[in-house]
């Protein structure tokens, strides 16, 4: 039947195709888009540190526009030399003072270890430079990721930094307090 030929053809066109999804809901967007003759500089001063958790939809959940933040993620919301890199520009040349940083429940790098890396080794022939930087304990990792922003010695500000967990269930952002068991985040710094 032709049903089952269209649904065939359509699966393998939606498996290949994504990225043209992408383009032509772009053009949609371009149709109607008008420049909005924004400078580059953050209209809130502030950089927002995330995982890429697809759950997580910054701008709605933060009641963000187009143009008030930098959005910096990774796998974990992870505070990396790389993110500190993005940060120090940030700050440095396009003016953002605050940094907020998001971790959220569920996370996937909860259910990894740093055997991650040996799995990889064994099966590639070569160990990855990077940490997996996975974690146990969410609210623990928030700590040291804002241990870490705080200590950065390429940063202009420090003192704007917060760290809050997502819950992708509720959509409510909990604050996590800084001072709290932060040994383990300075031990890691060393
Ligand atoms: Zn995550």
């Amino acid at each position: 039947m032709s049903t089952s030929t269209h649904s065939s053809a359509d699966a393998v066109r939606t498996s290949s195709t994504v990225t043209d999804r992408l383009v032509e809901a772009n053009a949609r967007y371009a149709a109607d888009f008008t420049d909005p003759g924004m400078d580059a500089r953050p209209v809130l001063g502030v950089a927002v540190v995330a995982c890429m958790d697809a759950r997580l939809d910054l701008h709605a959940a933060l009641g963000l526009e187009l143009g008030d933040c930098h959005t910096i993620r990774n796998a974990g919301g992870v505070v990396t030399d790389d993110v500190i890199r993005s940060l120090t520009i940030s700050q440095r040349a396009l003016g953002t003072r605050s940094v907020v940083l998001i971790h959220h429940t569920g996370c996937g790098l909860e259910s990894l270890t740093e055997e991650f890396r040996h799995e990889l080794e064994m099966e590639v022939g070569q160990r990855p430079a990077w940490a997996v930087e996975s974690f146990r304990d969410v609210d623990q990792d928030v700590r040291q990721s804002m241990q870490r922003v705080r200590t950065s010695p390429f940063l202009l500000h420090s003192g704007d930094v917060r760290g809050f967990v997502f819950d992708v269930t509720t959509g409510l952002l909990r604050e996590i307090d800084p001072a709290t068991d932060s040994a383990e985040g300075r031990a890691d710094q060393a």
